[in-house]
């Protein structure tokens, strides 16, 4: 079958000890070898698969399905409103502060690229660490910017980002809340203490930490949050730049177009304040709605349930991968532990895409292989040739973890 060609759905089997029902949990693909095997989806740290409420919600949505502030319709006046209370549900989440701007955005790149946009010319450089995220790294680099090499400890780089700080003004500290590649968890609070103690903004990039670990801005003190609704198991094209309103109102509008402006004339333009300063052209509705759906899903889960799932999860497969001496694990700090589910790893003699192949074809364990958008973190961990990477969520069961590493010790054992 060509890749394009999606097979009718097989009859739904639940994928037992996952923590909430995800569509696509019942997908069956052919094995190499003959037959075929539920499929095992590794790859949430790439994009996560619709939660089922989140399907449902926007299968009951689409027939109200109109444009967004534009139109006297009934589908566009609920949409409208459909549209704005997805901004406030993803508020509510988030622990925004109640003058926070919760702007709309395609995902965490495009959020970040705005933000980037709205640091005020003169108020200092962005500081990051060089184990970003291209998304949360080459956007910066178009203002004054200082990347901080991270150190083998984390104690070490934090002092690294302290000395930083103190070299000279900085406007905004631009840090991940959890690396896409290692799921290491960075200690937000304490970032956020040594950036406002230099009279700095924090933005957390939580595309990677939003599914995994509940964050309240308010409480953390961050500044903005960015996120991507497609790694929230809300798969429509979504995502959001949450924070403080005031270099957002100055910013210059992320789009120019409908809906940006108050007024426009020959002589000039009156621009929007608020988030429709920087939501120029027709809103994605659905995806708006989808994301707040899932925050709702999620927020209903009982307290640490989320982390609980993924802790057990990553330990069951580190147990399992640290036993093999052909497989190395990657860790950018020697010093902490805390991580969300999600481990990258590589094995002597292989190269990640080839892994990656054979855990497709003959297991049907889907994983993902290569540099992960973080290029420079990859070469300095040692491994410039990439490495595989598997990711958990709400979906996944200790069973699919276990077929991963049964075919990982087959390979040392047997090779493909
Ligand atoms: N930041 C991190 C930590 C990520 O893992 C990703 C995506 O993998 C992004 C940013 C970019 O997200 P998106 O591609 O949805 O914009």
């Amino acid at each position: 079958e060509r890749d394009g060609d999606c097979p009718p759905a097989a009859p739904r089997r639940a994928n037992a000890g996952s923590l909430l029902p995800v569509v696509g949990q019942e997908l069956r693909v052919p094995l190499v070898g003959g037959g075929e095997a539920r499929y095992a989806n590794l790859d949430y740290g790439a994009t996560a698969p619709a939660l089922a409420t989140v399907a449902e919600r926007v299968t009951r949505v689409l027939p109200y399905y109109g444009s967004v502030h534009r139109g006297s319709g009934l589908p566009a006046r609920v949409s409208t409103a459909l549209y704005e209370q997805s901004r406030q549900a993803l508020a509510r989440f988030l622990g925004a502060r109640a003058d926070d701007e919760v702007i709309f955005t395609r995902n965490t790149t495009d959020a970040l690229n705005l933000l980037a946009g709205a640091v005020p010319e003169g108020a200092g450089d962005v500081l990051f660490l060089d184990s970003e995220h291209h998304a949360n790294l080459l956007p910066w680099r178009r203002r004054a910017h200082r990347a901080v090499a991270f150190a083998p400890t984390l104690e070490l780089t934090l002092g690294r980002l302290r000395d930083a700080l103190a070299a000279g003004p900085v406007a905004l500290v631009a840090i991940t809340g959890a690396s896409n590649v290692t799921g290491e968890l960075l200690p937000l609070e304490r970032i956020v203490a040594l950036a406002h103690g230099a009279g700095a903004r924090v933005v957390v990039d939580a595309a990677q930490l939003a599914p995994h670990v509940r964050v309240d801005l308010e409480a953390l003190g961050a500044d903005y949050i960015a996120l991507s609704g497609h790694k929230l198991y809300a798969p429509y094209g979504a995502g959001a730049l949450v924070g403080r309103r005031d270099w957002l109102d100055a910013a210059a509008p992320h789009l120019a177009g409908g809906g940006a402006v108050r007024e426009v004339t020959w002589e000039g333009t009156e621009w929007h304040d608020g988030p429709a300063r920087h939501e120029g052209g027709t809103p994605n509705l659905l995806g708006a709605v989808a994301i707040a759906e899932a925050c709702n899903t999620l927020d209903a889960l009982p307290a640490g349930a989320l982390e609980a799932h993924d802790h057990s999860l990553r330990e069951l497969l580190l147990a399992r991968l640290e036993r093999l001496d052909a497989v190395r694990v990657a860790r950018i700090w020697a010093d902490s532990s805390a991580a969300i589910g999600t481990v990258a790893f590589a094995v002597e003699g292989y190269a990640p895409a080839h892994v990656g192949a054979y855990l497709s074809a003959e297991h049907g364990v889907g994983v993902r292989d290569g540099r992960f958008c973080a290029h420079q973190l990859l070469g300095r961990l040692g491994l410039p040739g990439g490495a595989l990477r598997a990711s958990f969520g709400v979906g996944t069961s200790a069973d699919d973890v276990e077929r991963l590493a049964e075919a990982v010790e087959r390979l040392v054992r047997e090779g493909a």
